[in-house]
């Protein structure tokens, strides 16, 4: 038996490998995930794209394996698009409860509540193969969190078509629509393609 492709998950963020085991699903048939514990780079790019793949390049870099990553965050419509990229440091501490206040508190009075989710999933395979894609979940800021599920923003983000928070969904619920789930759905089979040589 063909023993799995080894694949690293390049990132530090036990939520996100949570929500990204369950997104993947069968899709990881004939691969092994792979936890990375390696150094962290500095997320320097200007978008989500570039820091997808700066952590994908520096996760395959360091093990010599095929290596996946996200960068993803929220961005506002009313602020220019922040948080954006910085969503993670927003409030300075990277507390999710402290990051979600602030976005509240720069909202405050605001009418046009829109905003969105969006997740770059970036692949690098040994010898320079690049592939990065983009997912987008659109939506709107609450005025007060609510739920206890998901993670970061959820509580804060009320997903278009829905009446509840991110939070307030179950995971299952989320997966099938979210920025992440669109961004790896997307990147997957090219992932086994570039890992497996097929196409499914
Ligand atoms: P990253 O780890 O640099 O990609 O940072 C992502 C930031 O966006 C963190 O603050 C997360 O909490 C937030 N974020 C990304 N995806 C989600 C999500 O699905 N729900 C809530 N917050 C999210």
């Amino acid at each position: 038996m063909t023993p799995p492709a080894p694949l690293v998950l390049a990132t530090h963020n036990a939520h996100k490998v949570t929500e990204l085991r369950r997104i993947l699903g069968s899709r990881l048939d004939g691969i092994e995930l792979l936890a990375y514990d390696g150094p962290e780079p500095v997320e320097d790019g200007s978008t989500f794209e570039e820091n997808a793949l700066i952590k994908a390049r520096a996760a395959s870099a360091h093990t010599g394996l095929a290596a996946i990553a996200d960068d993803s965050g929220i961005s506002a419509a009313a602020l220019g698009g922040a948080p954006g990229i910085h969503s993670a440091r927003y409030a300075g501490t990277r507390d999710d409860t402290d990051n979600l206040r602030l976005l509240l508190h720069n909202l405050a009075g605001e009418i046009d509540r829109r905003a969105e989710f969006v997740c770059a999933a970036a692949l690098v395979v040994p010898g320079g193969r690049e592939h990065v894609r983009l997912g987008v979940w659109p939506g709107s800021v609450r005025t007060e969190p609510a739920g206890v599920g998901g993670f970061g923003y959820d509580p804060v983000f009320q997903p278009a078509g829905f009446d509840v928070s991110a939070a307030e969904l179950t995971p299952d619920a989320k997966n099938a629509v979210s920025h992440r789930s669109l961004a790896f759905g997307a990147l997957m089979p090219l992932v086994r393609a570039e890992l497996l040589g097929k196409n499914s």
